[in-house]
């Protein structure tokens, strides 16, 4: 049994993902030169895209994680959201880069990065890996991107449904029948 039979088809294969975030990282250690940069995660989805990224970049940078819940039904998202785990140390003056795993309406990271910009960072950035840009709601300022995708859901590197198929290395559409939405 192969969780990657789960799937109806693959967006994104292992390759393109690293290939992207080489790319991405280049770009971070020029912006960033002489400038030490920290990492934000927002757990559960952000944990692959976090490790591969930061390991791709050849700059120190220091990591911390955000946990928050959106109130919303089902997978939509309603833009008010609760901090489940908070970061672990205060962000004023530092440079603050957010890395999300996936820009779908745009609320939720719209609502972070005011939460985010209250507590004063010298500079604060999102790189998202995925962005469904015909679900936006909100303008979303993501200065680096991975990969713009169709609006359908979906699952792999960080991403679940019901708790699995977060660590399939690839991005794929769930076949139907598996997926209640
Ligand atoms: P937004 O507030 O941008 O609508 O939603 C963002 C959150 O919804 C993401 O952080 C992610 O948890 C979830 N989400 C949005 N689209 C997908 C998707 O296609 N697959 C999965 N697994 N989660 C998604």
């Amino acid at each position: 049994m192969c969780l990657i039979d789960d799937l109806e088809s693959v967006l994104l294969t292992d390759d393109q993902i690293q290939d992207k975030l080489r790319e991405v990282a280049r770009r971070i250690e020029a912006d960033y030169a002489g400038r030490d940069v920290l990492l934000i995660g927002v757990l559960k989805g952000a944990i692959m895209v976090m490790a591969d990224l930061a390991r791709h970049l050849e700059m120190p940078v220091s990591i911390d994680f955000m946990a928050v819940s959106s109130y919303g039904a089902g997978t939509t998202s309603s833009g008010v959201v609760r901090i489940m785990k908070d970061l672990d140390r205060d962000i004023a003056g530092k440079h603050v880069l957010l890395v999300e795993d996936i820009v779908d309406s745009g609320l939720t990271i719209n609502w972070l990065l005011r939460n985010l910009r209250s507590r004063q960072p010298a500079s604060l950035d999102v790189f998202a890996l995925l962005r469904k840009p015909e679900a936006l709601k909100v303008d979303v300022p993501v200065r680096y991107l991975g990969f713009d995708i169709p609006s359908e859901f979906v699952v792999g590197y960080g991403l679940d449904y019901a708790e699995r198929y977060r660590n399939l290395r690839c991005v794929g559409v769930l076949r139907p029948e598996l997926h209640a939405g």
